[in-house]
């Protein structure tokens, strides 16, 4: 007899969001996570677009989940009076070369099922917003933003209402394989070491979910994370009311990060970023980095014409949990469960970067097929 059903480590975003949905139907979840309280580290580190799916290759789990989740976070949004913004974004050209490229990007989203692209000519896109410079623009209805921490809260509520146990201040420390289940370590938030039995086991710890998969002995060089931080400036007052979507350059080849690019928040607050740094060894260093703000602001002045270089202050960084490593052509998410590798009942959850806030709900829902499959 177990201790516990099922375990799930890791409260960011998708671990919380798989909470609600898998104590839906499984009595007997525990969550556990190290912090004392949910979305401590990426899940609150980012840019809290709920993105359309644009660019991801076909048939990936990221173009696959980010379509399916961005309606299912909608409606959710609905539901539960989530603060949204169905804010639409742009992709702006802004030479000749970048012209030829946003056909490709649409072209793309259409495989994956994102057919309600409109390419704007100069006049549609002052329309929109006067105040950029754009030679032509690719407009996305679809994407959006979404105030993060009440969606967080919505999923913690729903999952404690489903009789999920939350275990806040708790670091799972080993994972070992007993019969019919795995014996889990813990030290507890008085320091304390214990331990109990659960039958299945969810590793949706983010950045260290590499390190949470090696306890149980699923060690394998395409799945060691690397840090990969993306840093972020804010436009100060009154010029942030001169942008009302977001607006994003064409993208790097390799889509290592998709280029400096204007969010906006549901506080009405414009932020440029994340940029894209691979950093030497996995160090949590959310500082933000006062020299690149020549950079920053060399690289949005191209779309914003009216930035002066004292417009922008230090905002935030985080950090990504990259399986892609540098110059790699682009990764899927790694979500899987494990009994090929000799561990069933097992499901990691690795590289969950972007688009994994947008996807928190199509994750959850695959995650529950997996676990009704393996059953
Ligand atoms: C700069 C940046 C911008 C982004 N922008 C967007 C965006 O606009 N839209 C979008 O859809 N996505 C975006 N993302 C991606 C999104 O933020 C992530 O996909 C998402 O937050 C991942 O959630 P998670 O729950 O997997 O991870 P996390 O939020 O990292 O949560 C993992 C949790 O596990 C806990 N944990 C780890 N190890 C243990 C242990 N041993 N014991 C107990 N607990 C443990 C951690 O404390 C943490 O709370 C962005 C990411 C970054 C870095």
């Amino acid at each position: 007899m177990m201790d516990v059903n099922l375990t799930i480590i890791g409260a960011g975003v998708v671990g919380l969001a798989i909470a609600e949905k898998v104590s839906q139907h499984y009595k007997n979840v525990f969550l556990i996570e190290k912090h004392q309280s949910f979305g401590q580290e990426t899940s609150s580190r980012n840019s809290e677009v709920i993105h359309a799916g644009i660019y991801y290759t076909k048939d990936s789990l990221k173009a696959k989940l980010c379509i399916e989740g961005k309606w299912l976070l909608y409606d959710y949004c609905r539901r539960y009076d989530i603060p949204y913004n169905n804010c639409g974004k742009l992709i702006v050209a802004t030479s000749e070369e970048e012209i030829a490229v946003i056909e490709g990007i649409r072209q793309t989203a259409i495989k994956n099922g994102v057919d309600d692209m409109l390419v704007l000519d100069r006049k549609q896109i002052a329309a929109l917003e006067p105040n950029i410079f754009a030679l032509k623009a690719l407009y996305s209805p679809s994407t959006g933003i979404v105030d993060s921490h009440s969606l967080m809260k919505q999923y913690e509520t729903n999952a404690i209402n489903n009789d999920c146990m939350i275990v806040y201040g708790s670091e799972v420390t080993g994972i070992s394989r007993i019969r019919n289940g795995y014996k889990i370590s813990l030290i507890d938030s008085d320091k304390k070491s214990y331990s109990f039995s659960t039958g299945i086991v969810i590793n949706s710890a983010g950045l260290t979910a590499d390190k949470v998969s090696e306890m149980v002995g699923i060690a394998d060089d395409k799945l060691k994370i690397m840090f990969c931080k993306g840093e972020y400036f804010r436009i100060n007052p009154p010029k942030n009311r001169l942008i009302n979507r977001l607006v994003y350059p064409v993208p790097h080849q390799n889509m290592e990060g998709i280029g400096i690019h204007v969010t906006i928040d549901m506080g009405g607050g414009v932020k440029l970023g994340p940029d894209v740094k691979y950093l030497e060894t996995n160090v949590y260093d959310y500082k933000v980095t006062l020299s690149k703000q020549e950079a920053f602001y060399m690289s949005a002045r191209k779309f914003l014409p009216f930035l002066e270089f004292d417009d922008l202050a230090p905002e935030m960084a985080g950090i990504r949990p990259k399986i892609q490593k540098p110059g790699e052509p682009l990764r899927d998410f790694y979500i899987m469960e494990e009994t090929a590798k000799g561990f069933p009942r097992f499901i990691n959850l690795i590289g969950m970067e972007s688009p994994g806030l947008t996807s928190s709900l199509s994750i959850a829902k695959y995650v529950n097929n997996l676990i009704n499959n393996t059953i």
